[in-house]
């Protein structure tokens, strides 16, 4: 039809056509991808303050059959924009539960704990608590063995739901980290009533916190403010050995990095394990 004004001359822009094609395109994309199980998690160690490996985080990958492995960074978004983040975070957290019981009867791994990803549109999904509880039954995990990684954007709004769902989720007895820490929207306030048992220091912070005094400000000042309200600290994207001791001394309690691993597919990560202690 042949209209006029503003809104058709909007409609017919060929820039934002293309756009919404691609878009379109994209969503088609990935919604086929998931169906030809194209995605893959891959594992990046997390150590204690004497190097042990304690547990995990799983980091969705997509391989592409023509682009190769694709980043989160470069799919994520769509996906929540396109609403396919609901069911591939679901498949995400149904594979990291698959993997903890897999590990239940193996020595080297049956304490270890998996960190999934959980998307602000994922958690606020209704099932969303349901679908822990099934997965947890289904696999017959320990639920502290998974821990849900949430952000500070469910702290922006709706803090009745993210609270009554936060109190769910932890007496169901599954562990809860806030991630990137300091990067969002904190509120102190809100942040006593969370029932968390993990903060995780942003690498943003932590890539300069030797070379610049104010994230070293930032990171020994969300240290302090974790233990005071009786969590763990967990800092992310450790790359050298010098950021490791300055964490260690200000009295951070796990780390994960590049130092460490980089994220790694599990059969190369069940190796890597081995090789910490070996049968
Ligand atoms: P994130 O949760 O903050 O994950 C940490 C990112 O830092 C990962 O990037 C990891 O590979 C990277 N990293 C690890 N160690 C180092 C290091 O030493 N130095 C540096 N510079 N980077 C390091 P990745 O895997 O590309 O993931 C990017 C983001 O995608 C994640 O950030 C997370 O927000 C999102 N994401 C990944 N998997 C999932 C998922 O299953 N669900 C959801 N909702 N989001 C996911
Ligand atoms: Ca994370
Ligand atoms: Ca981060
Ligand atoms: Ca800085």
């Amino acid at each position: 039809a042949k209209t006029t004004g503003r809104n058709a001359l909007c409609f017919f822009d060929p820039e934002m056509q293309a756009a919404v094609n691609a878009n379109a395109a994209v969503s088609s994309e990935l919604h086929i991808a998931l169906r030809k199980q194209e995605f893959v998690l891959h594992y990046q160690p997390q150590v204690d303050s004497q190097g042990r490996v304690n547990g995990v985080e799983a980091l969705l990958r997509w391989h592409h059959p023509k682009r190769g492995l694709v980043m989160p960074t470069d799919f994520i978004p769509m996906a929540e924009e396109t609403g396919l983040i609901l069911p591939l975070g679901r498949w995400a957290l149904a594979t990291a539960c698959e993997q903890l019981a897999a590990w239940a009867a193996w020595p080297q791994a049956a304490d270890l704990s998996i960190a999934v990803n959980v998307s602000v549109r994922q958690f606020r999904h209704p099932d969303f608590v349901d679908q822990v509880m099934a997965e947890i039954r289904r696999t017959g995990i320990k639920p502290q063995h998974l821990k849900l990684e949430l952000t500070e954007t469910l702290l922006a709004d709706g803090m009745d739901v993210t609270l009554a769902r936060m109190g769910t989720l932890k007496a169901l007895g599954v562990t809860l980290a806030l991630d990137d820490f300091g990067m969002g929207y904190s509120s102190l306030s809100l942040l006593k009533r969370l029932p968390l048992d993990q903060l995780k220091i942003d690498k943003s912070f932590v890539a300069e916190v030797l070379t610049d005094p104010a994230d070293a400000a930032i990171s020994r000042t969300i240290i302090t403010l974790a233990h005071s309200l009786n969590l763990k600290v967990v800092a992310e994207g450790v790359e050298t050995q010098a950021q490791q001791d300055f964490l260690v001394a200000e009295g951070c309690d796990q780390f994960q990095g590049f130092l460490f691993s980089a994220p790694l597919p599990i059969e190369a990560l069940e190796a890597y394990l081995m090789a910490q202690s070996p049968p």
